[in-house]
């Protein structure tokens, strides 16, 4: 039975893509060592990051302005070194609480000492997102959003215009849809998701904003990481090999833009079965949804469970939701198949037929 992931983290990697590690690791490039055992200071491994590096620069049309970073500690420890590498000329930053990430930015940026962090909160009746306005008076170092919120199921599908830097948590939606790196500072992502495993965390940050650190540790100090190509220490040398493969498999696909057009269809077709079902919907705006995670519920707990268990049974998998919002999430990143999203709609179709719909 093909089982299809729908997990939201460690999400599905493009079969291909496990494919050519299975292939490769007995021995990389026939040097007669795993990947895994070659060190971080030979050719090997500097021609791989440099490759990676520069496809993730192709795929994302990132100019030599912006230092591109592979480091460790996941999407959290970026919680902590945005502020502390960007919020260095005002001390003042500010956040949109668009859900659980944000709520845990806000929390990290709060316990920086001397740091003003200023919270936009959603206060608008029949909208899941807090409103940006489009000019904010008080000069901030940046203004944060996390652009997909992968629990929540919402998006900010575009940059907001607003007359401030933005940093950004795009961990679930990084290459997934075109964003204009131009319109941010800094951007950052966890791999797990949609570029490979976990383990790695990709930041993308205008050199300009960089300044000297005094007390920070290199390995959080984006300066020190861009002058070492992300190798201060020793760097996540597997992860960034299969994160290469992905921006390969990626770009042979077609790029982002191709990508896109895949996801886009396929979130169009499980949110347009789920607009007309009579047991299962989806209460997210329609311009906030999330092409990413759409989340789904029934009207019962003990339907959702049931639901999932059966789904489970044929071999679509870990389509829970996430504690705090329960009913059930679909996780399409860049490398579920369509053929995945048609399958999981038959059993919706299914359920829904023998449970009064
Ligand atoms: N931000 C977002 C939007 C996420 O979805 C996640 C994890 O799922 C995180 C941050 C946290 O990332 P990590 O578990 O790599 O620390």
């Amino acid at each position: 039975m093909t089982v299809y992931n729908f997990s939201a983290g460690p999400g599905v990697m493009p079969t291909e893509v496990i494919n050519q590690i299975r292939e490769d690791l007995p021995s990389y490039k026939n040097s007669g060592m795993s990947v895994m055992e070659i060190s971080h200071r030979s050719p090997l491994y500097e021609d791989l990051e440099l490759e990676a590096e520069q496809d993730l620069r192709d795929l994302m049309h990132i100019g030599d302005d912006y230092a591109v970073l592979f480091l460790q500690g996941g999407g959290t420890l970026q919680f902590t070194s945005v502020p502390l590498n960007l919020a260095t000329n005002y001390h003042k930053v500010r956040y949109a609480n668009s859900g659980y990430f944000s709520k845990k930015a806000i929390e990290a940026a709060k316990r920086i000492q001397g740091l003003d962090v200023q919270v936009i909160e959603n206060d608008e009746v029949g909208s899941k997102l807090p409103t940006i306005p489009t000019t904010i008076d008080d000069q901030l170092d940046y203004l944060y959003l996390t652009t997909n919120n992968t629990i929540e199921g919402t998006t900010y599908h575009q940059a907001p215009n607003v007359n401030q830097p933005l940093a950004v948590d795009m961990s679930s939606n990084i290459l997934a849809e075109p964003y204009n790196v131009n319109d941010f500072d800094l951007i950052f992502a966890g791999a797990q998701k949609n570029i490979g495993p976990a383990g790695m965390t990709v930041v993308i940050v205008k050199r300009g904003k960089l300044v000297e650190q005094q007390l920070l540790s290199d390995v959080m100090d984006y300066r020190i990481e861009d002058a070492k190509h992300s190798s201060f220490n020793t760097p996540p040398v597997f992860n960034t090999y299969a994160a290469g493969l992905t921006f390969k498999w990626l770009k042979k696909f077609g790029g982002v833009d191709a990508i896109y057009q895949q996801n886009l269809e396929q979130a169009a077709m499980l949110y347009d079965f789920l607009d007309n079902s009579k047991v299962f919907h989806n209460d997210v705006p329609l311009a906030e949804r999330s092409i990413t995670n759409p989340v789904f519920k029934t009207d019962s707990k003990a339907l959702d469970q049931e639901f999932i268990a059966q789904a489970k049974e044929h071999g679509l998998v870990n389509l829970g939701g996430h504690r705090i919002v329960g009913g059930m999430r679909t996780s399409l990143y860049n490398a579920m198949p369509t053929a995945g999203v048609k399958k999981l709609i038959e059993e919706l179709k299914q359920f829904e037929l023998t449970h009064g719909g």
